[in-house]
């Protein structure tokens, strides 16, 4: 496709960062790409729809920080709103928190309490999927909101890290697994 396509021209390994031992995948080449970025916000967005191209989510919630830059032109690619996932202290209101393990160190993430209503219908996004912490700490705010998460979209799996396995029955969809 053009989305894995343009994922395996602009997405360059950045040895040992942020920590030796680790291999960064860094996306900021694809981002400065316009035909790449919008290939690759096009992939996403088919998460969010039927196979018949109807949209069957509610909000689309992106994280922290390289999330926000997807999430947010996947949310108005499906004319639906779009939520943050931030680390702890960074959102003005009333909050839900989940702590959790990365790949490197731990960290704490909130939800806005009044940012989802129950019953509605959440597509999580984020750049790349690696243990999967992140996305299941990010699942379970969004449950205690009362809304749904019915799937996990990502440019890039890590698929030697136990990402899926991580976010259980959470279906994911990776434009390109590594
Ligand atoms: P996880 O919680 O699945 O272990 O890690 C995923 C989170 O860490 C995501 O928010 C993602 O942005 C970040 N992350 C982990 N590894 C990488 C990487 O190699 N490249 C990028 N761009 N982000 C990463």
């Amino acid at each position: 496709s053009r989305a894995s396509e343009a994922l395996q021209r602009l997405v360059r390994d950045i040895p040992d960062f942020p920590e030796p031992g680790v291999v960064f995948k860094d996306i900021t080449p694809l981002l400065a790409d316009p035909d790449g970025f919008a290939a690759v916000v096009e992939g996403l967005a088919q998460a969010g729809r039927d196979a018949d191209g109807a949209v069957v989510v509610d909000k689309v919630v992106g994280m922290e920080a390289r999330g926000f830059i997807l999430a947010a032109p996947v949310a108005l690619a499906l004319g639906v709103g779009f939520v943050p996932v931030r680390k702890a202290g960074k959102l003005p209101h009333d909050t839900h928190q989940a702590t959790y393990d990365l790949e490197y160190g731990s960290a704490v993430i909130e939800l806005h309490r009044d940012s989802l209503q129950a019953g509605e219908r959440v597509l999580l996004l984020d750049d790349v999927l690696a243990t999967g912490g992140t996305a299941r700490a990010a699942a379970d705010l969004v449950g205690r909101c009362g809304a749904v998460p019915v799937g996990l979209a990502v440019l890039i799996e890590l698929g030697f890290l136990p990402g899926r396995a991580t976010v259980g029955d959470l279906p994911v969809s990776a434009l390109l697994t590594v």
